[in-house]
């Protein structure tokens, strides 16, 4: 590195040390190039530094979800249950860190607030809120979909004499909950996970529900060890076979659409799928995404699985989700969350018929009446997708930020770059699977592209990358195909982009499959990166 006007000059920035950014340090360094790491977290981590809340863990199973670009790595590491648990992962994300030397490379408690192209040089000068100058050659935006978090403002906060926290944010100190009267609001998938800990060991809690969501049993349990062992064999075969997998899982795809069995078949199918657990109760039938009855026999049998669960029936219709079908927003995963509420320590408040009005000196005061309290988990999830870029500052040399164009949704060329932002690499960002697949493996991918992509560059003598106005349109078009028979297109959620003046809607992520995906990026690299342009 060296240092020049603009601070010091390397290859590379990257932002963010989760998943992507750990395995972009290391892939670009590999390649050669000199790589400066900015994380706004005091350590590496992502995710799983941040969201350090009771009952955090991964939603797939840990043996999809990690790293497989190294088999001494996956060898190395064995996990201990299905799913693992946020201390585990961060222990694991921190052992990828000093196991590959990545962690010299980061400055961390260092946020990105903004980064210019400079046409006349370029490079990207790239500042922290903590006074960093640097400058670079490409940036690499790793900085995760749902890592802006949505802060809660409700009037009376500030009047509140108790402790409150946030899921997303969680301190790094023990919050005590033991003995103490606790309200939980919100129920994605945070919430649910959070609630049946804290129900645990709080003397009441009070579980302030606006929208029901459908939940799965995870099922979790120890480690299936035969089956990473069978795997660590040969990580670059698993690896490989993951790639071609739709959601980037094991999870075994649908083969049938419902229509095709019959109706003892069809709950057989259904009731096994919710009995080996996990996030295969979205791909029972292969029509479950597209057809409103195939969809139907799934979400009315989560349903019956609630009512028969809880039986005090004002509770369990209030849990039972009938606004949206199943599959619509993410599937959650729980351990007992919908038991939880048996519990005479539990109480559920529908906010749609009893609101929020304030929070007051001593808790909550609804509509209806006022729940004393000590501790408030906030749970109200992310600015997703867009808040992280929008809040690094990135300008192209006409002064516009990336996602200037994107009123009317996205646009992106394989959701890695958009035309005008030379240089600019924005890892599982909208119009890429990003959300809808095993993002580990995600993060994996694009950066293998972006290593690829720049070697191209480098070998060929080329100094800029953007994506050509004709391919950005054709790939935001492709996307929107994609979802156009979703029936989750019509539900409101952060993978939907509605626009205010006709309500037309777009959705965010890349639906066509990730195995699908992968074949396109394959392509495109094939015939010498279609669709980008060089200079
Ligand atoms: P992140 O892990 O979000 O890391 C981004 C980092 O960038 C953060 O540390 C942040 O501090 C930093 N950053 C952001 N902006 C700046 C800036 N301007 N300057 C400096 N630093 C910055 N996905 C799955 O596939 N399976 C799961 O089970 C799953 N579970 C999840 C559970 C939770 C609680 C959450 C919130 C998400 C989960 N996800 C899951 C999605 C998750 O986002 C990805 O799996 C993955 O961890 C994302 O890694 P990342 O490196 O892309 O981003
Ligand atoms: P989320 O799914 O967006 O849920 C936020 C919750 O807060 C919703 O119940 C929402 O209600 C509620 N809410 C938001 N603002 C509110 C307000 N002003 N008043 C009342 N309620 C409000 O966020 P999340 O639970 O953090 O999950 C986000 C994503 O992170 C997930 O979809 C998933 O991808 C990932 N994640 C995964 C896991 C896992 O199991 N591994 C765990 C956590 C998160 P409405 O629905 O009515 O808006």
């Amino acid at each position: 590195m060296s240092s020049s006007a603009d601070g010091d000059d390397c290859d590379v920035v990257v932002v963010g040390a989760g998943f992507g950014g750990l395995y972009a340090i290391h892939r670009l360094r590999q390649i050669g190039l000199s790589v400066v790491g900015f994380e706004a977290a005091p350590s590496v981590g992502g995710v799983w530094w941040h969201n350090r809340y009771p009952g955090a863990r991964v939603d797939v199973d840990s043996l999809d979800y990690c790293y497989y670009f190294s088999p001494k790595l996956f060898a190395d590491w064995q996990w201990t249950e299905r799913y693992a648990s946020q201390d585990e992962l961060l222990r694991y994300l921190n052992h990828v860190a000093d196991d590959f030397g990545i962690r010299r490379q980061i400055r961390f408690g260092s946020r990105v607030t903004s980064a210019q192209w400079l046409p006349h040089r370029q490079r990207y000068h790239v500042t922290t809120e903590q006074g960093d100058s640097v400058a670079c050659r490409f940036l690499v935006m790793t900085t995760g979909n749902l890592s802006v978090r949505r802060s809660p403002d409700f009037p009376g906060l500030n009047d509140f004499t108790g402790e409150w926290v946030q899921t997303s944010h969680w301190p790094e100190h023990e919050v005590d909950l033991r003995d103490r009267r606790v309200a939980v609001i919100g129920t994605g998938s945070s919430g649910i996970q959070a609630v049946p800990v804290i129900a645990e060991e709080a003397r009441e809690l009070y579980v302030f529900q606006r929208t029901p969501n459908y939940s799965a049993p995870a099922r979790n349990g120890p480690l299936d060890v035969e089956a990473w062992r069978r795997i660590r064999k040969d990580v670059p075969g698993a690896r490989a076979e993951l790639m071609r997998r739709p959601v980037g899982t094991r999870v075994r795809r649908a083969e049938r659409r419902a229509g095709e069995y019959s109706p003892a078949e069809r709950s057989a199918a259904i009731e096994a799928r919710w009995n080996f657990g996990g996030q295969g109760l979205n791909l029972v039938f292969s029509d479950q995404g597209t057809n409103q009855t195939a969809n139907d026999y799934v979400a009315d049998f989560v349903r019956e699985r609630i009512r028969a669960t809880v039986k005090e029936p004002r509770v369990a219709e209030l849990l039972c989700p009938k606004d949206h079908p199943i599959g619509s927003r993410r599937l959650c995963l729980d351990t007992n969350y919908y038991e939880t509420y048996t519990r005479d320590n539990v109480t559920l408040i529908d906010m749609r018929a009893e609101p929020i009005e304030r929070i007051t000196s001593s808790g909550i005061q609804t509509a209806d009446r006022h729940y004393d309290v000590d501790l408030i988990v906030f749970a109200l999830g992310f600015h997703a997708f867009t808040g992280a870029l929008n809040s690094a500052g990135i300008r192209n040399a006409r002064g516009a930020a990336p996602t200037d164009r994107w009123q009317r949704g996205p646009r992106t060329y394989l959701g890695l770059m958009s035309a005008g932002f030379p240089n600019l690499f924005s890892v599982t960002g909208p119009g890429s699977p990003s959300v809808l697949a095993n993002m580990a493996l995600g993060n994996e991918h694009h950066v293998d592209f972006i290593a690829d992509c720049i070697t191209y560059m480098l070998e060929e003598g080329y100094s800029t990358v953007e994506p050509t106005r004709e391919a950005e349109d054709q790939w935001t078009e492709h996307v929107a195909d994609c979802a156009s028979s979703l029936i989750r297109l019509r539900v409101k959620n952060y993978m939907v982009h509605v626009n205010d003046d006709d309500q037309s809607r777009v959705f965010i992520p890349y639906s066509g499959g990730f195995d699908r995906y992968v074949r396109h990026c394959d392509e495109a690299k094939e015939r010498n990166f279609a669709g980008f342009q060089f200079i």
